[in-house]
């Protein structure tokens, strides 16, 4: 076939056919990334990608992949055309072959045409391998194209044909150079992603895994029949707060490291430690009560050995409630709801550095809780609530594009109550939906004012709770409270935060989808905070990506952040989504979105939070901010 191609055609003809392959080859590439970024599926990726270098390199009728494998320090097959893989994926070509030096002393590593001159010793191991499984018949010609990382050769393509003894030309090699260069670039991107991907299910702080992953392997544990007993010791720090206060952030950070390689040694026992967040741990032990406490003390005695931070001897303690499965509990939920409860006893009743076992009559509601709900209601009816406004602006132009209206509780007494308290108890009490319709009102009714001051694009951005969001009924009450005001819909923008997208992904996606088809404007808020993987970015029906302020702590050039908030970026935008930096507060952190290609940013550098007559003010000089 291939013969006949280049005798008949012109060379420009020739060409011309060459060019629009490679140009398909760049569009299928688009979307082989696209796919293999949400799936993160690394066997399908190569068996594409050495497909189609198969398929685009004339001369080659089969070949193989050849890739660097870290773990087993040797290169390992990991795709093939015309082979059996699975004859090929058992065999390791030591890493002292790995020197893809040329005859001519030539020291990069470069493509190379078998058997004009002949391959360096690692291609002549590998099309060894591959003579012994695969097809009949003696192979003529090899074409190997290395696939670079820095100085290092990270994988091979060997391409072959079994007709032809010089089947490979000038033009074959240009391709194969052509077509590394693209991969290269593509497992740049991979690689990133993998690493989000571990960052998705791993505490950044102390590496262990985080509260998804710890959720998705005790549903795993809940569904094997016959498992059992076991149980779930719920942990929180004691005494982090105050070193915080007295030493700084970095003193309480570093504490919490020390705990967690503490922890880590319980891991090696086959325990499951998990950092659920802030000074949360859980950890999940076999065996009945019994063992649960002595794995429990253990834990306790641990925390409590002094830790040496840089400076400062710090001393923590821990709380620790005991669930038992399946005696408390035979769902997810109900175990890890008892062991709080548990902990919570540990905590206020034995006044800390306790181990406790839930019991029922500990889920009486406290004391506490009821006068703060009382106090909430109260707060409804005496119109306690306030909103203030925070601007977000276009990285572009500086441009105002919207306000997010954030609620404020002014307690006559506490004070200032933050929304972190409130919001959870309002959630709870089912508070929030008067509460929420409150918000709504308030900002629908300020937006549709500053409309018609002369800001007719401004839109206004309101946070939904998870409990709004299920709430059946919400989308005509949205509806009802926006033609109240007079304010169309597409003047909002609701924002759900990642951990209520993703707790139940199937049925909030379809509420958020709903929300779009109403007109609105719907945006993942503190994106990247470890509760999702990348690959629902894809599914969940969102117009904006609010990537979390943790991200933007280091954005000097060589800080891993960078890499992240460019690879969310990238993927973000690559999937028709708006990307907006949160938490911009210095004019280092500004630049750095700039060079990165954010589209919006909100933070302190650009505009706090502020109440609606400062707006109102800012609004009057104009509605460009820029730091
Ligand atoms: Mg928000």
């Amino acid at each position: 076939m291939r013969g006949e191609d280049r005798a008949g055609g012109t060379d420009a003809a020739h060409r011309d056919r060459r060019l629009a392959r490679m140009d398909a080859f760049r569009r299928d590439m688009l979307e082989l990334i696209r796919e293999a970024l949400a799936t993160l599926d690394p066997d399908a990726f190569h068996r594409h990608l050495l497909a189609r270098a198969v398929d685009v390199v004339p001369g080659a009728q089969s070949g193989a992949m050849v890739l660097w494998d870290e773990e087993s320090d040797a290169y390992r097959f990991v795709a093939a055309v015309g082979y059996d893989l699975d004859g090929l994926r058992h065999l390791r070509l030591p890493a002292k072959l790995a020197g893809f030096e040329h005859p001519d002393g030539e020291s990069t590593p470069r493509i190379v045409r078998w058997p004009r001159p002949s391959p360096p010793e690692l291609g002549r191991e590998a099309v060894a391998a591959l003579s012994e499984h695969g097809r009949e018949g003696e192979i003529a010609s090899v074409l190997i194209v290395p696939i670079l990382r820095g100085e290092r050769i990270r994988a091979f393509l060997t391409l072959d044909n079994f007709d032809d003894d010089d089947a490979f030309d000038d033009e074959a090699v240009q391709m194969g150079r052509l077509f590394a260069g693209h991969v290269e670039v593509l497992l740049q991107r991979f690689d990133l992603e993998a690493d989000l991907q571990r960052l998705a299910f791993h505490d950044r702080l102390t590496g262990l895994p985080n509260r998804t992953l710890f959720l998705s392997r005790l549903e795993r544990r809940l569904a094997e029949v016959g498992r059992g007993p076991w149980a779930i010791l719920y942990m929180d720090l004691d005494n982090l707060k105050p070193i915080n206060d007295s030493f700084g952030h970095h003193a309480g950070d570093e504490a919490l490291q020390i705990v967690a390689q503490r922890l880590a040694e319980l891991n090696a026992e086959g325990h499951e430690v998990s950092r659920l967040g802030g000074d949360e741990f859980a950890v999940v032990v076999d065996g009945a009560e019994d063992e649960a406490h002595r794995v429990g003390r253990r834990l306790l005695a641990s925390v409590q050995r002094p830790m040496a931070t840089e400076g400062h001897t710090v001393y923590l303690g821990a709380s620790i409630g005991i669930g038992l499965y399946p005696d408390h509990g035979t769902a997810a939920t109900d175990l890890m709801r008892r062991a709080d409860v548990a902990m919570y006893q540990a905590k206020t009743r034995l006044g800390r550095n306790a181990v406790v076992t839930f019991e029922p009559t500990m889920e009486a509601a406290p004391l506490e809780r009821l006068l703060l709900e009382e106090a909430l209601r109260k707060a409804l009816d005496e119109h306690q609530f306030v909103l203030h406004y925070q601007p977000r602006v276009s990285v572009a132009t500086g441009r105002i594009r919207s306000l997010e209206a954030l609620v404020r509780w002014r307690h006559p007494e506490r004070g200032l109550v933050p929304p972190g308290v409130f919001i959870p108890l309002a959630e709870r009490t089912r508070l929030i939906h008067p509460l929420g319709r409150y918000i709504l009102e308030t900002a629908a009714g300020e937006a549709r004012r500053w409309r018609e001051r002369g800001f007719g694009d401004l839109r206004i951005a309101v946070n939904l709770a998870a409990k709004q969001l299920e709430r059946d009924g919400f989308l005509s009450e949205i509806d009802e409270v926006l033609g109240e005001a007079g304010l169309p819909v597409q003047a909002v923008e609701f924002e759900v935060t990642e951990s209520v997208a993703m707790t139940d992904v199937t049925t909030n996606a379809a509420r958020l989808a709903a929300l779009k088809d109403l007109g609105a404007t719907v945006a993942l808020d503190d994106f990247g905070m470890g509760h999702s993987s990348l690959a629902y970015l894809r599914d969940l029906p969102v117009d904006v990506i609010k990537i979390d302020r943790t991200f933007l702590s280091g954005l000097e050039p060589d800080d891993p952040n960078r890499a992240i908030v460019g690879a969310i970026t990238l993927l973000g935008q690559s999937l028709g989504r708006a990307v907006v930096a949160e938490g911009v507060e210095t004019r280092a952190q500004w630049d750095a979105v700039r060079a990165i290609g954010v589209d919006e940013a909100q933070g302190f550098l650009l505009a706090r939070p502020m109440p609606r007559e400062a707006i109102d003010r800012l609004l009057e000089r104009g509605d460009v901010l820029v730091p």
